[in-house]
């Protein structure tokens, strides 16, 4: 089924305790859709970019099977930057420059061609974007996810209540959801949130995996215990593409198949975090991904023939 994405598509410059990179290709937008690209041929993507962006990154989405229609290139301005030095635990990172260029403006366009599509995902944007995008679509898609970030938690309160009214699922990750809900137990964030919209929530652990939450109903994937993280900048992206893209490829958003979609977004993520940037996601094959995802499966798979 088709998924239209939304988000940046940006340059980034990260260190982490491994080393440090000069301006790499980055960007919600990016992670999301090279992650999904691997479950589903039919994605669009609605990003800007100004004129400095490389051709051939855009060609290269497009051969993955990205409609690039969407993807506005602004003459004369300069694509969103973003910066980041992560601390040595991993966990946390401090950014440390935002320009955000192209973004300050950004009126998303919906091409006709991507009208009817069936699943839509909101990468962190704006929320009064991201809701621009949901009021320009003529049929409400079969499933709408979002992601959102502390920021607009802090300047854009009331948008982000009003778009959150409007999804199906919402990503985030375990500080965002305390501080959306002012709850620290993530189960009582969790009834909290979905009281503000979404049916289902998915809340991000990093090391520590993710729950998915709909109603009373809990699902736990833990992450893939790695040896070496390298760089975590996109992890959570990639997760939800990882998430999105195997939804659009079963067309099933039951709450069981989410729960086989949170363990694809999870591979997906563990992947994401092995090299820097974008690397790891360029070249992957079907085989690795499979095995992966098995890897997941016998993490968590055990018989307990005596209960008590
Ligand atoms: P993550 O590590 O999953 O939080 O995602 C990092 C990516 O998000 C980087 O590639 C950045 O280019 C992008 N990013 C960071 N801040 C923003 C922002 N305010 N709006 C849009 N994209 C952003």
């Amino acid at each position: 089924m088709s998924l239209i994405t939304v988000g940046s598509v940006a340059f980034d410059a990260i260190e982490t305790p491994f080393g440090k990179t000069d301006k790499i290709i980055g960007g919600a937008g990016t992670y999301i859709a090279l992650s999904s690209s691997y479950f589903t041929n039919d994605q669009k993507i609605i990003s800007v970019v100004g004129d400095d962006f490389p051709n051939e990154t855009l060609a290269d989405l497009k051969s993955r099977g990205v409609d690039i229609e969407g993807i506005q290139i602004k003459q004369g301005e300069k694509t969103f930057f973003w910066s980041g030095k992560y601390h040595n635990d991993m966990n946390s990172r401090d950014t440390l420059v935002t320009e955000l260029n192209v973004l300050e403006n950004f009126d998303p366009i919906v091409p006709d061609s991507y009208q009817g599509s069936d699943f839509l995902m909101l990468g962190n944007l704006a929320p009064a974007v991201q809701k621009s995008v949901i009021e320009r679509l003529q049929n409400r898609p079969k499933l709408i996810a979002m992601d959102t970030m502390n920021f607009w938690m802090d300047i854009a309160w009331d948008d982000l209540m009003e778009t959150l009214k409007l999804v199906d699922v919402l990503i985030i990750n375990d500080e965002e959801a305390r501080q959306m809900s002012k709850e620290y137990s993530l189960v009582r964030a969790a009834k909290v949130i979905m009281a503000m919209g979404p049916k289902y929530l998915i809340i991000k652990k990093g090391e520590h995996g993710a729950l998915l939450f709909e109603g009373e109903k809990i699902f736990y994937a833990p992450a893939l215990p790695l040896e070496e993280v390298f760089d975590p900048t996109g992890a959570g992206d990639t997760f939800a593409g990882g998430f999105i893209g195997y939804l659009a490829r079963t067309g099933d958003i039951s709450f069981d198949n989410m729960k086989s979609a949170v363990i694809a977004g999870s591979a997906m993520a563990s992947f994401c975090v092995e090299k820097f940037g974008t690397e790891r996601l360029m070249n992957l094959s079907q085989d690795e991904i499979y095995n992966r995802i098995m890897e997941f499966v016998n993490l968590v798979n055990f018989d307990m023939e005596q209960v008590m």
